[in-house]
């Protein structure tokens, strides 16, 4: 299954998006696209939809997600993070 993001979702949220889908998805749609597009649909929701007809998956709240700054580049700040 192949998902596009809409440029407007931040970065740092795909990969918890990615795996949100992936746990919910289990086919592809029924017009047979198995590409999915998350776009954002509010501050706080992503709409999941098929790419091609439209049809939406279901709606993501992420108001929960912690968003993490992850630091350009190699610094002190990195290593003291390391577990
Ligand atoms: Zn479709």
């Amino acid at each position: 299954m192949k998902i596009i993001f809409d440029p407007d979702i931040p970065r740092n949220l795909i990969p918890y998006i990615k795996q949100a889908i992936e746990e919910a998805i289990e086919e592809p749609c029924e017009c047979g696209c198995d590409e999915v597009y998350a776009s954002m649909q509010s501050e706080n929701n992503i709409d999941v939809k098929c790419y091609d007809c439209g049809t939406s998956y279901f709606e993501l709240e992420i108001e929960e997600v912690e968003v993490e700054e992850i630091p350009e580049g190699p610094s002190s700040t990195v290593d003291s993070m390391k577990k």
